[in-house]
């Protein structure tokens, strides 16, 4: 099948022709066609399947066509979120829509301005948007095409109670469309709460997804950096991105790498928001090639060509880690995955961690493949989940000498 095989106009064929979608993915075919009907879905589907366009197309066509519509999408962050707008605008390149984003961290006044000019499409997070709504600067009965992406990570994040404010005072007459990689009892509630009669779309776990080769890689916590370094100096590589657990671990990797003239560059949630955007863009644009990062970079950030990451801290959960991944091997091309497995921390319980470990005789020796794989169908699900707690510990001083994070097992981190 082809776009022009569905029945969208043309001028939104013209911009997916410009930006060479020309064959539907396996979320496009099956959404689309239900959008255009007018239906409400919930869809289970990873990132980097194209469930952006999926709806974006079904969102702009709709919009073109009842200029009276308007439409809402919530993202969890906001590097989501202009990703979205980004791809919006592109879709809709030749249509005459306003589309807005709106997320924290940004100057508010401006968005103020921005949102009283008129909007056809708003992209927010949740909690920005809530603001405006109780300065009265946005109307929420003013929309009635809804889509919550990336829902069950809002949920993780602690927006429930948003998530149910908006949807109470968005317009009674409204579609909701819900997107999620995976379909748990919070998420069926809200679409018993809130939409009619959805129709749910599974999406399997498509080549992208299954094309990630996984390694892990067993070690002493003080063996890391060496192994990391490794790493970059053999493996053939066109981006890679080094997930850390903590802010400050992520300066330490990034600042280590530079130190060593590696160039690298770090994002993490303590950074303002246009360094953080520069950062995106510095490393999307080929800048440097290493990105160190907490798991705020986990989800919807759209970087083609990231041929390997590396887990040099653990992800804390299953999901967590299924979305780091999911990083590479983006629109079938191939990708690498290898996590560090640090063995003195089972010893050692550090961090809160449960000392029976997780299970660590279920991966396989010596870094070969074989741990959990999205193609085992268990959706790249560690052997179990450990419970990690978090603390605050205060920042250096500016002037002080940054510490090792690695050094101090046990110290209390802060939570990106
Ligand atoms: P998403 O799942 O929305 O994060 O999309 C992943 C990537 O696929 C994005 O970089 C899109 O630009 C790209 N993409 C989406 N749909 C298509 C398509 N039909 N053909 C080629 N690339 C696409």
């Amino acid at each position: 099948m082809k776009f022009s095989d569905m029945k969208i106009s043309d001028k939104t064929l013209k911009s997916l022709e410009t930006l060479n979608y020309i064959q539907p993915t396996e979320v496009q075919e099956k959404v689309i066609p239900l959008l255009l009907e007018n239906k409400e879905v919930v869809v289970r589907s990873q990132t980097g399947t194209g469930k952006t366009a999926a709806f974006g197309i079904g969102v702009i066509e709709e919009i073109a066509k009842n200029k009276n519509k308007k439409s809402l999408i919530l993202a969890p962050t906001r590097e989501l979120a202009i990703q979205i707008t980004k791809e919006l605008r592109a879709i809709a390149s030749n249509h005459r829509l306003r589309i807005f984003v709106v997320y924290g961290g940004e100057d508010i006044g401006r968005q103020f301005h921005m949102l009283k000019m008129g909007y056809d499409i708003v992209v927010a997070t949740p909690g920005r948007l809530l603001d405006h709504f109780r300065r009265g600067t946005i109307d929420l009965s003013s929309f009635n095409i809804i889509v919550l992406d990336e829902a069950d990570r809002m949920l993780d994040m602690g927006f429930i109670d948003d998530i149910n404010t908006i949807l109470d005072h968005v317009n009674l007459e409204r579609k909701v469309l819900m997107f999620s990689a995976t379909i748990n009892e919070d998420i069926k509630r809200i679409s018993k709460n809130y939409m009619m009669e959805p129709v749910m779309v599974e999406i399997g776990n498509m080549a992208p997804v299954a094309s990630i080769e996984e390694k892990y890689i067993k070690l002493n916590r003080h063996e890391k950096f060496g192994a990391l370094i490794d790493i970059i100096r053999q493996e053939p590589f066109s981006r890679i991105i080094i997930f850390v657990a903590t802010q400050r671990a992520a300066e330490y990797v990034g600042d280590k790498l530079a130190f060593g003239k590696i160039n690298a560059g770090y994002l993490h949630g303590g950074l303002r928001q246009n360094k953080r955007e520069k950062i995106v863009r510095d490393f999307r644009e080929g800048r440097f090639r290493i990105l160190v990062a907490t798991d705020v970079a986990a989800r919807g950030l759209h970087v083609d060509e990231v041929s390997h990451i590396i887990n040099y801290d653990e992800a804390n959960d299953a999901d967590t880690h299924t979305h780091r991944i999911g990083r590479t091997g983006r629109m079938g091309k191939a990708g690498k995955a290898i996590t560090f497995v640090e063995l003195d921390r089972v010893e050692r319980g550090p961090r809160g961690f449960s000392r029976s470990g997780p299970g660590r005789g279920n991966f396989s020796r010596g870094g070969g493949r074989g741990g959990p794989s999205h193609r085992s169908g268990g959706g790249g699900r560690r052997p179990e989940t450990r419970d990690r707690r978090y603390a605050t510990h205060s920042a250096p001083r500016t002037g002080e000498k940054k510490k090792n994070p690695y050094e101090h097992i046990g110290e209390k981190v802060s939570k990106d």
